[in-house]
Formats: C-alpha cells, sequence, structure tokens
C-alpha cells in the first residue's frame, strides 16, 4: 500500500520501524482501550495500535486511502474508520456512542492544522483520558517550555493550564515518506483532573494571555493596559513591572480573575 502522499491533507507517512514500535510503545495500548486515531493515513501505526486494542476508530480526510486500510486491518481486528475533518469530531458525542467514559487519541498529526486540533482536542477534555501526538518539534517544545524560556508563550500557557505535558522522543525526518522539512517529537498529554484545574472564566484567560503575549518584551503594566490597571495587576500579587514570560500558567489566572466583571 504505497498511495502518493497528499500534501494538501499535510501527509508524511511514518515507515521506520524502530520509531513505530516506540510510539507504540509509549502509548502502551491495552485490550478494552478505547483508542481513536487521527489521521491513520496508511495505517503505519493504526495496525499495531489496533494489534494490541482489538478495536479502535480512525478519524480520516482522505476517502482515497478508507479501502486499502479496511482491507489490510481486517484479518488483525476491529476498526472503524471515521470519514471526517477532525475538527468536526464532538468528541463527548463519540465517547459515548463508543460507550466509554473517556476516549485515548493518537496520532501523527497533519501539521497544517496541528495548533487548531490541539486546542479542538483540549475543548473536550473532560471526554479525554489522554492524548499521544507527533507534531512539529518547535511546537513540542513551545507547548512545554517553562517560564523564562525563550519559546515559552500562548500554546505553553493555554496548553499547560488543561493538560499535562509530557515530551517523549524526537524522530527525524528520514522517518517518514515523503520527509517533512522540520524536526518532530512524540508528546503526551493528560487532561488535568477536575480538581486540578482553574476556575477562572475560559475568555479572561484567553484574553489576559493574549495581550500579555502580544507584546512579550513590553513590562505587564504597558501590555495589559486595556484591561488591568496596575494597581489590579498588584492586587493579584503581580509585579507590573514584570514581563509576560516570567509568568507561570497560575499568575495568568489569577490576573485573569482580577479583570473587572463584565456590565451585562
Ligand atoms: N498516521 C499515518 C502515519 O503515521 O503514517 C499518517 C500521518 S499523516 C502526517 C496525517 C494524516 O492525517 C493523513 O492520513 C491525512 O490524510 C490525515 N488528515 C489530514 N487532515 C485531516 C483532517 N482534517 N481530519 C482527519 N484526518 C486528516
Amino acid at each position: 500500500m504505497n498511495a502518493r502522499p497528499k500534501k494538501s491533507f499535510g501527509q508524511h507517512f511514518l515507515h521506520e520501524k524502530r520509531y513505530i514500535e516506540r510510539i507504540v510503545s509509549a502509548i502502551a495500548p491495552k485490550d478494552g482501550d478505547t483508542l481513536v486515531e487521527i489521521g491513520p493515513g496508511e495505517g503505519a501505526l493504526t495496525l499495531p495500535l489496533l494489534a494490541a486494542a482489538h478495536r479502535l476508530t480512525a478519524i480520516e480526510l482522505d476517502t482515497d486511502l478508507i479501502p486499502a486500510l479496511g482491507e489490510r486491518a481486517a484479518p488483525i481486528g476491529d476498526l472503524r474508520i471515521v470519514h471526517a475533518d477532525v475538527l468536526k469530531v464532538d468528541f463527548a458525542a463519540l465517547a459515548r456512542e463508543l460507550g466509554a467514559s473517556r476516549l485515548r487519541i493518537a496520532g501523527n498529526l497533519p501539521y497544517y492544522i496541528s495548533s487548531p486540533i490541539l486546542f479542538h482536542c483540549v475543548e473536550h477534555a473532560e471526554s479525554i483520558q489522554d492524548m499521544h501526538f507527533m507534531l512539529q518539534k518547535e511546537v513540542v517544545d513551545r507547548m512545554a517550555a517553562d517560564p523564562g524560556s525563550k519559546v515559552y508563550g500562548r500554546l505553553s500557557v493555554m496548553l499547560q493550564l488543561a493538560c499535562r505535558v509530557v515530551p517523549l522522543l524526537d524522530v527525524p525526518p528520514g522517518a517518514f515518506r515523503p520527509p517533512p522539512k522540520v524536526d518532530s517529537s512524540v508528546v503526551r498529554l493528560v487532561p488535568l483532573a477536575p480538581e486540578e484545574r482553574h476556575d477562572a472564566a475560559p475568555d479572561d484567560v484567553h484574553a489576559v494571555v493574549k495581550a500579555a503575549f502580544a507584546q512579550r518584551r513590553k513590562t505587564l503594566s504597558n501590555a495589559l493596559r486595556q484591561l488591568l490597571d496596575a494597581d489590579s495587576i498588584r492586587g493579584a500579587g503581580i509585579d507590573p513591572g514584570a514581563r509576560a514570560e516570567t509568568l507561570t500558567p497560575g499568575d495568568f489566572v489569577r490576573l485573569a480573575k482580577a479583570l473587572p466583571a463584565q456590565a451585562a
């Protein structure tokens, strides 16, 4: 099964066995897991995951790949292929349909829409047990960055407020057909338990984080001028002279809670 990879679908098929094995062993699929794969392609990850879990739902946008994948999977296990754009899939409804309380999601993601897919999954965090994604290494570095790092920014804060972010392994371009222009990494995301999640309004957190990093070289009192005055920033326990890149995700939650209530 060697389909011509389509650039428009972000297709880079994994072919190096040792990386496929390392990814599957990091996912550690077991019988009884409700596994969902985003973008199965030719099945490099699908078939070994299916062999271990016996049942898997795969979401693929490219119709041309579906018949051959179905044929290869038939002797291995129960593969259900959903022809859809993953951004339109309601994971809460899918979990109910599959009779699962929470899904285990995996995928070597199409890089052209990797951030929208990440945020789509994070929005459904309550229906997800964990996620294992192959992404551009640069994106994984940003997701996992700590305050003070050059690459710490909006993506780091928004993701870390929703999930535990665990980078697992780097994968070189040569492991794919065709090789992408960038290095890749596999990351594990585990949604935070309800008691670990913050209780600020999501739109407020989003507004503060967006404004703070839009002008990351400015002090907070300058960058947040439209949202909060220096006294309110100080009242949240944060130095108005600090820069966004030095704040922890929890600091942003405190700033969001200090925003004046919206007039109804
Ligand atoms: N999992 C395969 C592998 O590792 O070899 C293929 C990975 S390839 C990087 C990305 C896959 O996502 C392709 O099969 C592509 O057709 C599929 N895809 C692209 N956009 C998609 C979307 N919006 N929804 C679902 N699948 C999509």
